[in-house]
């Protein structure tokens, strides 16, 4: 197969590169590197053996897209590419539905009309929204509450409708639980652009002295400990999870949800105590007020993954932990070291 990755060379792109090369599958990316870089494709050419061919383009860009397709004879596409982060998306809301909403129209009447007609696309837990039960099943009722979860949840319609009106469609919404982890080589990471969002990413950061403390957003919520819980999923396991999903709609058409989770929920503390474990030492921190829009727990139910594609998570969050850290002390200020 011949499976065009967009957004390739970003954090769980590269990994799924990796993955896809590894299983045999020829991978080309296309990325606009607005928050990425070439050198993690470099990096999984050192580790598959592989070069893989890039392409700068925007999803914004029909013609771009279309100069693409017709170079090349897709069998699927797995769709990263995208604006993610869901502070900013209530700030600049008009450019989220413009770069993850038109752009993802875009690739679909390119693909369309090439006739390739397989897509595997990354959604998200946070479709979820504010008001469902915990664990989350793929059947619930979906209502993101920001403007990032909304461009996922309109994205995961298009694609519904779009294979509920042309049977020929295959398609896969993997709604990813909180990725975390590198490759256990150290070569590849996540490499965030900025101060870092998340909560992993930002203590490798207090880990390798980029920051001073943690500031834990809360410790009064009704958990175990005072602090969130949420489901981590080791970078890895979850581009295993695209590899199933690819698969099982290889010879399927038609629409599919999937939550790729691990079906356990950790706590801020708890992962900060893994952390410390894999760094050898105890790092800095405070507990603060809580971040707005912040749930006090959610995880996946994953049973569905496993029954439908034979997949679940088989990384602890200590795996995801030291190699999260064995990437960030190898490359303290990421690409760029
Ligand atoms: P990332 O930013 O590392 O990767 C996204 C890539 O898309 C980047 O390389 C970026 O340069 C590229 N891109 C952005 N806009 C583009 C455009 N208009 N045209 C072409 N390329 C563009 O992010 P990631 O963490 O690897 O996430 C990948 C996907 O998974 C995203 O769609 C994200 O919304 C989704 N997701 C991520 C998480 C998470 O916590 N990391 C959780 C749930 C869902
Ligand atoms: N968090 C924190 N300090 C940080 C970043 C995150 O305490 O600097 C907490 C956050 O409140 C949440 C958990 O860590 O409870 C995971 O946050 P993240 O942003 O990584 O994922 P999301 O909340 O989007 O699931």
């Amino acid at each position: 197969m011949t499976i065009l990755v967009t957004g390739g060379s970003g954090y769980i792109g590269s990994h799924t590169v990796l993955a896809l090369q590894e299983a045999g599958h020829d991978v080309v990316v296309m990325d606009n590197l607005s928050n990425s870089s070439e050198e993690s494709l470099r990096r999984v050419a050192q580790l598959s053996g592989k070069p893989v061919p890039f392409h700068q383009v925007d999803l914004t860009d029909p013609e771009g897209l279309d100069r693409l397709f017709s170079a090349y004879d897709f069998t699927a596409v797995i769709h990263f590419a995208g604006l993610k982060a869901v502070g900013e998306s209530a700030s600049i809301p008009l450019e989220y539905y413009y770069r993850n909403v038109a752009g993802t129209i875009n690739l679909l009447r390119a693909m369309d009309a090439h006739d390739v007609r397989s897509i595997v696309f990354s959604s998200s837990a946070t479709v979820y929204g504010e008001h469902n039960p915990i664990p989350y099943i793929e059947k619930m009722e979906i209502g993101a509450s920001n403007p990032y979860g909304r461009t996922k949840e309109q994205i995961e319609d298009i694609l519904s409708d779009l294979s509920a009106a042309d049977e020929r469609w295959s398609v896969a919404l993997l709604r990813y639980f909180n990725p975390v982890g590198a490759h256990p080589s150290g070569l590849i990471g996540e490499d965030p652009q900025g101060i870092p969002n998340n909560l992993v990413p930002y203590i490798a950061q207090v880990a390798v002295g980029r920051r001073e403390k943690l500031m834990v957003f809360g410790g009064d919520y009704d958990t175990p400990d005072g602090t969130c819980l949420r489901d981590y999923i080791h970078v890895v396991d979850l581009a295993e999870g695209h590899l199933a999903a690819l698969n099982h709609i290889a010879s399927r058409t038609g629409a599919f949800r999937w939550n790729l989770g691990s079906g356990r929920g950790s706590s801020v503390l708890e992962v900060l105590k893994s952390f410390e474990q894999a760094v050898g030492r105890p790092l800095p921190y405070e507990i603060t007020g809580r971040r707005q829009g912040d749930l006090p727990a959610f995880w996946a139910d994953p049973s569905s993954a496993l029954a439908d594609l034979g997949w679940s998570t088989t990384r602890s969050l200590d795996e995801m932990c030291e190699d999260h850290w064995r990437w960030q002390k190898n490359n303290p200020n990421g690409y760029a070291s």
